[in-house]
């Protein structure tokens, strides 16, 4: 039996599997509740959407920079890698200049990761299977429950156990989860739990198969990502079609978008994976059309002036961009803000209604503007909330698409 979260009540779904859709990917699977700094993740709270640095963490002046572009795109807890000593003591100093929760991300030396709790990180990623003592693993989890610090165990398909993979043959599903639950009991038997858990592999099917495993086994907090994705657009897409059926399965408590290249391309993916299953939103969401035979005018450079402009919006608005008068009225009406356009003129709607024509020089700058005034409102309403539309009935007009005589 499993318990799933709705309206802040918990369901119980019975015949609930998580090789089955549900209907409402809000229906979240019942997890505890950790918090990484001030950050709470499972047990109903938001997905919480994170990142890792790419810089040297030894050099704290471009770590810091880059953590603070992470947290500026909505990264809200950060990882960084510590492959040594020199990095280890530098953890303080990142710490205390930036405004987000810090993990500190360590494999095999137990020292390291007793000198992170020292300098205050809010979270570690270890697999203490990695370390080779009972007594090290010992030190380390009675350092971390004193200062109440969770443990990521982070098993990745690219360095499994030898005996399991030699069990296995290779780094199956069912291997991730075996090694995922043979640290989890090392840290059990240390009478710690404040545990999360992540199983990435580079491929969707064996990191979807080996979550969908796991989320049957445990009640632990789930990270989900899919290591190792690639470049931003075919990882992204990687990204979305694995993370998306998890999620989609209620499945993942926190998400991370592992992509090569900027990282907060990944803060952006994220959140495009999230507000696409309407779990969160953040920032314009822009629906434009593909375009076709039957569009007058060019809008590619008008979405992508319109995306460079909203870029670090972070109120939750849909704007739209349509190039004819077939699906674009309807399209445009549906967003907050919208222009359906014709040869040389568009129809610019705010709320489901038709505000005025633009002639095509104006359409962008008034399209901004028309944003701006939402944007406005719902800051003052302090809304961080789905953005609501207009509650009133559209209002149907007679203005057309058809060309304004522009002298
Ligand atoms: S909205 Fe109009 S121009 Fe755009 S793809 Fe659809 S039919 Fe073509």
């Amino acid at each position: 039996m499993i318990l799933l979260k709705k309206n802040n009540n918990f369901q119980t779904l019975n015949a609930w599997n998580v090789g089955l859709r549900l209907s409402d990917p809000k229906l979240r699977r019942k997890t505890r509740q950790i918090f990484i700094g001030r950050v709470p993740v499972g047990g109903g709270a938001p997905i919480a959407v994170q990142s890792m640095t790419k810089t040297d963490t030894r050099d704290v002046s471009s770590t810091v920079d880059q953590i603070l572009l992470l947290q500026k795109a909505g990264c809200e807890i950060v990882r960084v890698a510590v492959p040594d000593r020199k990095a280890a003591e530098k953890l303080g100093e990142i710490k205390k200049r930036i405004g987000i929760p810090l993990v500190a991300d360590i494999h095999f030396d137990y020292r390291l990761a007793l000198e992170a709790i020292e300098q205050g990180v809010d979270g570690l990623r270890l697999n203490p299977g990695n370390i080779s003592h009972k007594d090290h693993i010992t030190r380390v989890a009675k350092a971390a429950q004193e200062r109440r610090i969770p443990i990521r165990i982070g098993v990745n398909a690219g360095s499994l156990e030898k005996t399991i993979l030699r069990k296995y043959g290779h780094p199956s599903a069912d291997a991730l989860v075996e090694s995922a639950l043979s640290h989890v009991r090392l840290l059990e038997d240390q009478g710690f739990d404040l545990i999360k858990i992540s199983l990435k592999a580079s491929d969707p099917l064996s990191t979807i198969s080996a979550y969908q495993k796991i989320s049957r086994l445990t009640d632990y907090p789930l990270h989900i990502g899919i290591t190792e994705a690639g470049p931003p657009f075919s990882g992204g897409i990687k990204s979305a079609v694995g993370l998306g059926i998890l999620l989609y399965q209620g499945i993942g408590d926190t998400i991370r978008v592992s992509l090569t290249g900027d990282p907060t391309m990944e803060v952006k993916a994220a959140y495009h994976i999230l507000g696409a299953l309407g779990l969160r939103h953040r920032g314009a969401e822009i629906i434009s059309c593909p375009l076709c035979g039957r569009s007058e005018i060019n809008l590619e450079p008008v979405v992508r002036e319109v995306e460079k402009r909203l870029a670090d919006w972070t109120v939750p608005i849909h704007v739209a961009i349509m190039g004819c008068c077939v699906n674009g009225p309807g399209e445009a009406r549906e967003a907050d803000v919208g222009i359906a356009a014709g040869k040389g003129v568009a129809l610019l709607f705010r709320k489901g209604e038709i505000i005025r024509k633009v002639k095509e020089k104006e359409m962008i700058p008034a399209l901004i503007e028309e944003a701006e005034a939402i944007r406005k409102i719902m800051k003052k309403e302090n809304s961080c909330a789905i953005p609501k539309r207009s509650s009133k009935p559209i209002k149907r007009t007679r203005q057309t698409l058809k060309p304004l005589a522009i002298n």
